[in-house]
């Protein structure tokens, strides 16, 4: 089967002035890859170009679930809730490795948030409109019985749980994934390649300006799909009277051991009773999401703020945890909602701004952004029909679906207290288009979030074992562990800016 590494290595070589495809996909996050997926799927001569690494913008940032968003049926996006909670039962279905069920437990305080008897109502209808399994139908927890399944925590006084279920995945392993059966499926893939422009003859985009290696290279294509998320209006204008608007989400990252949680806790915020999640991810505990508008720079890498930082550990003391244990890591993450244009500056709250996604297109051009991972198999379906219906690409010639699964291998040691097994990590060295070392621990392992400054003591280890397949000399490789490093801090340092 063909790798990561070996379709960016073929597809380098094609990229030259007037090469020609039928759909050129800007942008490698779980939208791109889906498009590309499908396109690839379909017969179409398929190139996907990402600026950075593979799954290194949203899609690598997100809460990592796979959900119908219950939140969003409360405040009535009906439809939106019902088509992503079949989504997260077909995902489930063709990935049970990636995406796996977890357990929700919806805790109540008295004064804050809904009554458990209308949220109980809520998820009877959650259940069954996404038509899963009998076995994950809602129920009642007493106090009592919340407290039994949490024994190491001194809960706050409450008045129960509702117990529902919900699934939880890598997200970046969602995108790569998707990316490998995009290959497997003869689609061509290249990252640290930019799209600097669109390039039009009259009204119509006939394909894009990369920079390669710092000189700009001319693609042509029948159609392009710019699927650049929160980015999408840097190449492009968006239908009048619409903008995106960034909002930043951020989550800390604990040891399990200092917060060990069998099920994702969700609470209703003390301060302004949002919905924030405790959740158990990749053997660590994770605490998020916050919500509110990214001011800063969109290019540079999101940061949690002081003040996120401080809104997530007020939700600590509902666990009985008066001193916070140490955080590990955090992650930032942008999402792009689009929303009216306002002159007045007036805007909805953050947290009921609508997530749905917008397609919209001109001649030779599809564009998409906004949604969710859980949906982005159909985005892809939509997207491809906007394509298709412009009239500019050959015949579709489908070929049957290949659906990849995990990796298997009798050693299963994993590296240090991460559930990461060594042989996962040589895996992705060899066949994961590794560009930089933080590719591997950042995006193809979690090695960097689960451990964070951690890592230094297996530095040595993860250097032996990698050896092979990233065959650096011991210069390139102090080069790329400072490189790490910086960057890991990048994500980690507070911003000034808001
Ligand atoms: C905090 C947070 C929590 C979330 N939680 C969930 C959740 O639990 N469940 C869920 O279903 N959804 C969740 N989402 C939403 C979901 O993460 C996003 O909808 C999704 O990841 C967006 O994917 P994307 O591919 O459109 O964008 P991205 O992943 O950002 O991909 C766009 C890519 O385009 C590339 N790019 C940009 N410009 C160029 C260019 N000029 N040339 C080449 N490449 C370019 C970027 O580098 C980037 O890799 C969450 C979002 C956030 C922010």
């Amino acid at each position: 089967m063909r790798s990561l590494t070996d379709a960016v290595c073929q597809t380098r070589t094609q990229l030259s002035d007037g090469a020609r495809w039928d759909l050129i996909i800007i942008g490698a996050g779980i939208t791109g890859a889906g498009i590309a997926r499908a396109a690839a799927q379909r017969g179409y001569r398929t190139l996907l170009l990402e600026r950075g690494d593979l799954a290194g913008g949203t899609s690598n940032f997100s809460s990592k679930m796979v959900h119908g968003g219950l939140r969003y049926l409360g405040q009535g996006h009906f439809r939106l809730t019902r088509q992503a909670a079949r989504a997260r039962e077909r995902l489930r279905q063709r990935w049970p490795d990636i995406i796996t069920p977890l357990p929700y437990y919806l805790m109540h305080h008295k004064g804050r948030g809904p009554g458990p008897w209308p949220m109980r109502l809520v998820l009877w209808i959650y259940y069954l409109i996404s038509g899963a399994a009998r076995c994950h139908r809602p129920r009642w927890l007493t106090p009592e019985q919340l407290a039994t399944r949490l024994p190491a925590f001194n809960l706050a006084p409450n008045l129960g749980a509702n117990h529902y279920f919900d699934a939880v995945c890598d997200d970046s392993h969602l995108v790569l994934r998707t990316l490998e059966e995009a290959v497997a499926q003869g689609a061509d893939l290249c990252h640290y390649t930019e799209v600097t422009a669109l390039r039009r003859k009259g009204d119509r985009v006939t394909g894009v300006t990369i920079d390669l290696n710092g000189t700009p290279c001319q693609l042509a294509a029948s159609m392009v799909v710019n699927a650049t998320g929160v980015w999408a209006d840097d190449l492009t204008e968006l239908p009048e009277g619409l903008t995106i608007r960034p909002l930043r989400g951020s989550h800390l990252v604990f040891d399990q051991r200092d917060l060990p949680l069998p099920a994702s806790l969700t609470v209703f915020h003390p301060r302004d009773k949002r919905v924030v999640f405790c959740y158990p991810w990749a053997g660590t505990t994770v605490l998020g999401t916050t919500d509110l508008d990214h001011l800063a720079d969109k290019s540079a890498p999101a940061r949690c703020s002081a003040e996120e930082r401080d809104y997530l550990l007020e939700l600590l003391p509902l666990l009985g945890v008066t001193q916070p244990p140490p955080i590990i890591s955090s992650w930032s993450g942008l999402r792009p909602i689009v929303s009216p244009a306002r002159s007045d500056g007036k805007q909805a709250a953050p947290s009921s701004a609508s997530r749905e996604h917008l397609v919209w297109e001109s001649p030779g051009l599809v564009n998409v952004t906004g949604g969710k991972l859980t949906t982005f198999v159909e985005m892809a379906e939509e997207v491809l029909a906007c394509a298709e219906e412009q009239g500019h690409l050959p015949e579709p010639q489908p070929q049957p679906d290949r659906i990849l699964t995990r990796r298997t291998c009798l050693d299963g040691s994993t590296l240090g207290d991460s559930l990461v097994p060594r042989h996962e990590l040589v895996h992705w060295a060899r066949h994961g288009a590794i560009h930089q070392l933080s590719d591997l621990l950042l995006r193809r392992t979690r090695l960097g979030w689960v451990l964070g400054t951690g890592l230094r003591s297996y530095q040595a280890e993860i250097q032996r074992l990698c050896q092979t397949a990233l065959p650096w000399d011991e210069s390139r490789w102090q080069r790329e562990w400072q490189a790490y490093w910086q960057q890991f801090i990048q994500y980690h340092q507070e911003p000034n800016d808001g």
